[in-house]
């Protein structure tokens, strides 16, 4: 039963076909009929498409790149620079100052870079000695950092309430015991020369 009907709605539908073949005009290949679903607005919801990057980046992106070839005289410009203007090129210092004290050259107005070595090493051995000394107690009190023999001056109510780091060496003779002792005085009555103690 089911069979004949199929069947008899198949021939149905081929006759349909031909029908509308011979309104439309026979052409090669034939048309073909097919059934087409209409969406009713609102009745089904439709699924979003899944994100992806393809949609943004697409076939690529497009770099700002060079339109217009430099000439080597626009290039040689840009990279040494020119002397009517600003002169890239290395060019000979002329402002070398020689060191008073060591003798080494170094350029005007900077300190000398081997004198200042000197203070260099002396503040880290004195950071490393006052390490050793206090280790991981909190500081407290004012660290005094002290060279040998220069305890003996001083009376003891001077040294209560600092912790004193005595380093195991006599005192550099270019290192100051005051450096916040000032060069100049109000009047002046004699003609020495501050900071005193400098050896
Ligand atoms: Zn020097």
């Amino acid at each position: 039963m089911a069979g004949s009907l199929l069947i008899r709605i198949n021939v149905a539908i081929q006759r349909l076909e031909l029908a509308i073949a011979s309104v439309l005009g026979r052409r090669f290949p034939p048309d073909g009929v097919c059934l087409a679903g209409v969406q009713l607005e609102g009745a089904v919801s439709t699924p979003k498409p899944a994100f992806s990057l393809k949609d943004i980046v697409g076939d690529g992106f497009l770099w700002g790149v060079p339109t217009a070839r430099r000439t080597i005289e626009r290039r040689l410009k840009r990279k040494f620079g020119d002397p009517k203007y600003v002169l890239k090129i290395l060019k000979p210092a002329s402002n070398i100052r020689t060191c008073n004290v060591c003798g080494d050259d170094h350029l005007a107005g900077v300190l000398c870079p081997t004198c200042y070595k000197k203070v260099i090493d002396e503040t880290k051995e004195m950071q490393e000695t006052i390490q050793n000394e206090l280790q991981l107690s909190p500081v407290e009190k004012e660290v005094v950092v002290l060279y040998q023999g220069e305890k003996d001056g001083k009376p003891d109510e001077f040294w209560e309430g600092k912790r004193i780091v005595e380093m195991q060496k006599p005192r550099p003779p270019w290192f100051s015991k005051n450096l916040l002792q000032q060069t100049t005085q109000q009047p002046a009555t004699t003609s020495d020369v501050k900071p005193s103690d400098l050896g």
